[in-house]
């Protein structure tokens, strides 16, 4: 049977790359998005694809620039032919006060954020529309549900996530597309690294596991939502963030 595919923005690191493990222990074909050329791309490459029995495409693209968006969809088609499973995880930070936080700064957040998640589902729902099936998963926040001073420009994109895959998810449900959206809280990436051990000590404590989760936690709910089994759930919000937000 012809193996089933998932494009995943960002995948190259953090969340997306324990993303693109957790297809490629699946089965899945792998279409991964980047920006940046880091080393670890080769390592990458051969433990997706020298570990499974799966193929890979990788592709440097800015998701804040549409065509090129579509120029991604178009390669991935054209490699394997389908798109099953998009996994909007591409996402920045800016984080600043209101008071001091640049115009640029807002900007650019939303940009890569909330219209970089509009361009590669617009770029690839046409594809799934055809397939007549389709899942998408895109990452949230808790703070995008819950705010977070320092984050105004981080929070207003990822709860314009939320807004967005509720409204995909009654557009799309009758082709058989289900939206979905992970509010991760905090997980140990190079997002959360350049946090003092001070600022991590007093998070910890605000979390009732009291620690922070792993991009692997986030995986796996991910692919609970994207995976053959999901079926039922379209237009929700799974935090997976150790209780912080009930
Ligand atoms: P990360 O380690 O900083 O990785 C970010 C990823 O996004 C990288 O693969 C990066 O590519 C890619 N990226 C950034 N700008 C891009 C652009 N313009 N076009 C294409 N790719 C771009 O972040 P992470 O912690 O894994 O976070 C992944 C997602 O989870 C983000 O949406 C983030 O907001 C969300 N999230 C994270 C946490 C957390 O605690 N870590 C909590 C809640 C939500 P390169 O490697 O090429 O730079």
């Amino acid at each position: 049977m012809e193996k089933k595919v998932a494009l995943i923005t960002g995948g190259s690191r953090g969340i997306g790359k324990a993303i693109a493990k957790k297809f490629a222990d699946n089965d899945y074909n792998l279409v991964i998005n980047y920006i940046s050329d880091n080393t670890n791309l080769d390592e990458l490459r051969e433990y997706l694809e020298n570990g499974n029995n799966i193929e890979t495409l990788f592709i440097k693209t800015d998701i804040t620039d549409f065509a090129a968006c579509e120029e991604m969809a178009k390669k991935a088609i054209e490699k394997f032919g389908r798109i099953d499973v998009l996994v909007n995880n591409a996402g920045i930070t800016k984080d600043m006060l209101l008071m001091r936080m640049k115009e640029e700064d807002f900007s650019k957040v939303i940009d890569v954020n909330l219209k970089g998640t509009f361009n590669a589902t617009k770029t690839v729902v046409p594809y799934m529309m055809k397939q007549r099936n389709g899942k998408i998963v895109s990452i949230s926040s808790v703070v995008g549900v819950s705010g977070n001073a320092g984050q105004a420009n981080y929070a207003a994109s990822k709860a314009g996530i939320i807004g967005f895959t509720k409204s995909l998810a009654k557009e799309l449900a009758s082709r058989n597309i289900l939206a979905n959206c992970i509010a991760p809280g905090f997980i140990r990436t190079d997002m959360t690294d350049v946090l003092s051990d001070s600022v991590k000590e007093h998070i910890n404590e605000q979390i009732p596991l009291k620690k922070m989760g792993t991009a692997e936690e986030v995986a796996n709910a991910v692919y609970f939502l994207a995976g053959d089994e999901n079926t039922y759930i379209t237009g929700q919000v799974l935090n997976v963030d150790g209780g912080m937000i009930m």
